[in-house]
């Protein structure tokens, strides 16, 4: 095993030795990408033609009003292709991969959203792609199934084990090892063996290099605070990538709070003391785990929160106090994603609203000469049926029966 991909005591390769010329091989392709300037640039030329970047700067200007306390400002991320900061670690690998010279591209996907980013990135790139998922989270996620397949993706619903994202995880990993030659497989946040945790901060490092140079054009000076929301936690280091060097500005990571403390209840690994050091999935970091290693079942109003283990690059920051980590429940999300919507006509996906909960609850604590940025990390169109369940909408409820209602009518007339 190398010594490399160590972020104090995090992080490492844990892989069976038949990937490690693979993973060699991406390691390679990635540090040379780095060193080369006309990688980066094409990166840039693609995102800006291709996902909206730069993605503006937004002032919530109701809020910091009503709130009364900081200037608050948002990372426009929900403006990307597909809806979230997810394509700017996708397209960044399908680069990479046409400059391996592969032709395929596997990933694994629960919620279905890193799903559907690469299925969009593999038909632009005309790569082959086939996404694993467990044949629950096919059940439960339709919507997403259906544009993968729609963008020419092979979609496998995994009937092992508990049939969510760790059972998809494995069967991913057992078909890289049989296509290694010609197949690419695209990890969707800053976690497993490395490189990925390094590479995909760097993809989305792009988030914290904008944000730094547009709060110093916009307000003169740097934000007192950080706010994103940390799932496996690509989004937050890329937004924090920007302002590590910056010592007055404050990081804050937010966690799944979900229910509350206890175990089952909750994803928040580095802000509750639920979570112990181990090594699973690839990598070393703080996992929801038993006495044994047996991984915790996790519980988030957002699929996307809802992961046992976090960046071991997060870890390491949390370890050094460099971010500091809270959590935000499933109630407290709900209201801040209401109260986003009511009040700026902007929608947050559940995930991303778990930065907003936490900054709406510190605002009022700072000065009005002071800023505090929230990253949005997506928008919340996927979150429709979830949110109109949580709010109870009544019209919502008649809707779903109807179209129901005029499917059974439809299959008994065939
Ligand atoms: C997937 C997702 C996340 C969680 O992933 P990170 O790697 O922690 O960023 C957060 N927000 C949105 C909108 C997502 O789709």
């Amino acid at each position: 095993m190398k010594n490399s991909g160590y972020y104090s005591q995090f992080g490492g390769a844990f892989i069976p030795e038949i990937l490690v010329p693979t993973f060699d091989e991406l390691e390679s392709a990635y540090l040379a990408a780095r060193e080369d300037e006309s990688f980066w640039r094409e990166y840039q030329e693609l995102m800006s033609t291709y996902s909206c970047r730069a993605t503006p700067i937004t002032r919530l200007d109701n809020l910091s009003e009503q709130l009364g306390g900081a200037g608050i400002y948002v990372k426009r991320e929900d403006l990307n292709h597909t809806g979230a900061h997810k394509a700017n670690n996708v397209m960044g690998q399908g680069l990479l991969t046409r400059r391996m010279g592969k032709k395929r591209v596997i990933a694994e996907t629960g919620a279905g959203q890193h799903g559907v980013a690469t299925a969009t990135m593999a038909a632009k790139f005309g790569f082959d792609c086939t996404i694993y998922m467990g044949a629950h989270d096919v059940a439960r996620q339709r919507p997403n199934v259906f544009w993968m397949e729609q963008m020419g993706a092979t979609v496998v619903a995994v009937n092992e084990g508990s049939q969510t994202l760790k059972d998809a995880i494995n069967e991913a990993f057992r078909d890289w090892v049989s296509n290694m030659d010609d197949t690419h497989y695209v990890l969707g946040t800053a976690c497993g063996p490395h490189p990925f945790p390094e590479m995909v901060t760097w993809f989305q490092s792009i988030i914290g290099t904008e944000s730094r140079k547009q709060m110093l054009d916009r307000t003169g000076k740097l934000p007192a605070r950080v706010y994103a929301c940390v799932g496996g936690g690509s989004n937050a280091m890329g937004i924090f990538s920007g302002f590590m060097d910056d010592k007055e500005v404050e990081l804050v990571g937010v966690e799944a709070g979900g229910r509350g403390t206890g175990v089952g209840q909750h994803a928040a690994r580095l802000a509750y003391d639920d979570a112990s050091i181990g090594v699973a999935q690839g990598y070393k970091t703080y996992f929801l785990q038993d006495r044994d290693g047996q991984m915790q079942d996790t519980h988030s109003v957002s699929a996307g929160l809802d992961y046992v283990g976090v960046s071991p690059i997060l870890s390491s920051l949390h370890e050094n106090e460099r971010v500091r980590f809270e959590a935000a429940t499933d109630d407290q999300v709900v209201e801040a994603m209401q109260r986003t919507v009511r009040h700026e006509g902007l929608i947050p996906a559940l995930e991303s609203s778990h930065a907003f909960a936490q900054a709406y609850r510190e605002a009022p604590d700072l000065s009005p000469d002071d800023s505090i940025l929230i990253n949005m990390s997506g928008r919340a169109d996927k979150d429709i049926f979830t949110v109109a369940d949580a709010v109870d909408d009544p019209k919502w409820r008649e809707f779903i029966i109807d179209k129901a209602a005029a499917y059974q009518r439809e299959m008994n007339d065939a």
